[in-house]
């Protein structure tokens, strides 16, 4: 398994019966479901990273297979560019849904790697310790990632906050960072539903410093949901939800059916 870091003097940290440690003598408690909080100041307050509704939400739609275009394309890039015993870091992992399925294309294809992934949410752990327990875990910022330098072969970051200092500190030489975007049509029929003047997204506008551009595609599709639970989920599963008025979101929970595009660009990076 990767070794994880200390937050506070960056010594590796050693399992132990319940917790890791490090030679300083910093102790971090090992929750039951095998993740470890290294976040200062206690980790996951309130408001802090996925709260249970939302990380339920997404779990119960990703699981319907809604998203499993983006999935399968994801998984099978991330094939081509790992080799048996690398470490694999999904950043913002949440529950672990897309990382496990690159794990899972891998070990169809005979490689076995260290599979590891960080979030700020306790709860998108815990349903990722669910999916899997054979993957190291921990609660802690992009920001500062607790890995060694050069540590990494394969960096999956899909939507969440970019680092670029961290990332190219972590992976080692000639490393892939994987990264998918929404794209300016994703979920606008969502958004018509929900606003009166609805907006697009911005293009995905990122050229990360210390990186060359391998490839990139986009994954398009009309997503068709017809089920009043489908769509809560999808809706929950959005910062959309969390921005709209009570009013506008009874507008959206009260449809029966919603058709939407998703639009998704994966960027793939080689470190230089
Ligand atoms: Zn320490």
């Amino acid at each position: 398994m990767a070794s994880l870091l200390c937050p506070v003097c960056k010594n590796t940290l050693l399992k132990n019966e319940k917790s890791l440690s490090c030679a300083a003598g910093h102790n971090f408690d090992l929750a039951r479901q095998g993740y470890v909080n290294l976040m200062r100041g206690g980790g996951t307050k309130k408001g802090h990273g996925d709260d249970r509704l939302m990380v339920r939400a997404r779990t119960a739609f990703l699981e319907g297979g809604h998203y499993g275009c983006l999935a399968d394309r994801v998984a099978k890039l991330a094939s081509e560019h790992v080799q048996d015993g690398d470490c694999v870091l999904d950043v913002g992992c949440g529950e672990g849904y897309y990382s496990c399925r690159v794990k899972q294309e891998l070990e169809r294809a005979g490689k076995r790697v260290d599979l590891c992934g960080v979030d700020i949410s306790r709860e998108a752990l815990i349903a990722f310790s669910h999916r899997t327990k054979d993957a190291t875990l921990a609660v802690a910022s992009v920001s500062s990632l607790p890995f060694g330098d050069a540590s990494v072969h394969l960096l999956l970051n899909l939507f969440a906050p970019q680092s670029n200092e961290e990332f190219l500190r972590v992976l080692a030489p000639g490393g892939t960072l994987l990264c998918v975007f929404p794209l300016e049509e994703h979920l606008f029929g969502l958004k018509r539903a929900v606003y009166d003047r609805p907006y697009e997204n911005p293009p995905p506008d990122y050229a990360p410093e210390g990186f060359s551009l391998l490839h990139r595609e986009d994954v398009r599709k009309t997503l068709v949901l017809n089920s009043e639970e489908d769509i809560r989920n999808l809706f929950f599963m959005t910062p959309y939800y969390y921005k709209t008025s009570r009013e506008d979101q009874d507008k959206l929970l009260s449809l029966s059916q919603l058709e939407t595009p998703i639009a998704f660009g994966i960027f793939l990076y080689e470190k230089l």
